[in-house]
């Protein structure tokens, strides 16, 4: 029931109609007896908003394209792993003071934890774009070697510079080289639901497979990899983390990571 004591909390974006995080976060909040909403708010103003913010006492935001780099500027505070990756996707208002964080980087982490061992491992990330970046930070200290695998040389050698890890050219991607494998390019997703970043046969059955492409819900490497007999995570495992953490910056309280997930496919479902 909405009444004086409703929390406030939401996403700012532009566009944001096709976002699933309203009906994660809510279903999120009922399943926690939270006294909370979450709505989404399509803007142009992103400055007004922030001051919005503190003059609403709106506890908690997402933030997607196209803001998630203009915001820092704006907050009170910004996370070491967020400065790091040059980008917010998730703003706590606690007392007036707003902190920025990147959930991405983490939900990245819990989604392959959830399936395999990342310690030490052999890593390749396809892709060198901010979701690369957050992705990228998160496994750097967990990984025994990572590799940046970019269409373009010098996107993708910036980015192993930042990361200390190796950089190759995306037409030098030899998978049987890697233990993990991550695709964070849009190459797959709806709706060019054909494409894939890796041939069917150059994928070895060993391999554990990660797209972070969540639409379509099985991208075409999904399919072949799990076909070739991969180990494979789709894009709902990271977007379901990377909400679940921001829920709990937000609450303090363990996320409903199930409900989240159920809430997430429904709506999927509902959009196809
Ligand atoms: P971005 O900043 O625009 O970066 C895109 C990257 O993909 C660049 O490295 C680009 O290479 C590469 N790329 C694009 N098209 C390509 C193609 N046809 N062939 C080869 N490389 C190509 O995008 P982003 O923000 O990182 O987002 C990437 C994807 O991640 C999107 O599909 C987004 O929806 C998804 N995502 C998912 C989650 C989740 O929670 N599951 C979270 C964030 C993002 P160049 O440098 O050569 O241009």
């Amino acid at each position: 029931m909405i009444d004086t004591q409703t929390s406030l909390y939401g996403l700012i974006g532009n566009p944001v109609a096709h976002s699933l995080s309203p009906a994660m976060h809510n279903q999120a909040f009922a399943a926690t007896g939270c006294n909370a909403v979450y709505l989404a708010f399509c803007l142009t103003d992103v400055v007004g908003a922030l001051h919005g913010m503190k003059a609403l006492n709106i506890k908690g935001l997402s933030v997607t394209l196209p803001y998630k780099v203009t915001v820092m500027e704006y907050l009170d505070n910004i996370d070491a792993t967020a400065a790091k990756i040059g980008a917010v996707n998730t703003i706590v208002n606690i007392g007036d003071k707003l902190t920025g964080y990147n959930t991405d980087s983490q939900g990245a982490v819990a989604a392959l934890q959830a399936h395999t061992q990342i310690d030490g491992k052999s890593i390749a990330i396809i892709g060198a774009g901010g979701a690369a970046r957050a992705v990228g930070f998160g496994l750097a200290p967990k990984a025994g070697q990572l590799t940046i695998l970019n269409r373009t040389r010098k996107s993708g050698e910036q980015l192993a510079a930042d990361l200390q890890s190796d950089f190759l050219s995306l037409d030098e991607c030899r998978p049987e080289r890697y233990e993990i494998l991550i695709n964070t390019t849009p190459i797959g997703m709806h709706p060019d639901t054909d494409a894939s970043p890796l041939a069917k046969k150059a994928i070895p059955g060993e391999l554990v497979v990660m797209d972070i492409v969540y639409n379509p819900l099985q991208t075409r490497l999904v399919k072949e990899a799990t076909e070739r007999g991969c180990r494979t995570i789709s894009g709902i495992d990271m977007f379901v983390f990377q909400g679940a953490h921001q829920f709990e910056l937000w609450t303090g309280q363990k996320a409903p990571v199930e409900v989240m997930r159920r809430a997430v496919l429904s709506a999927l479902g509902d959009k196809a």
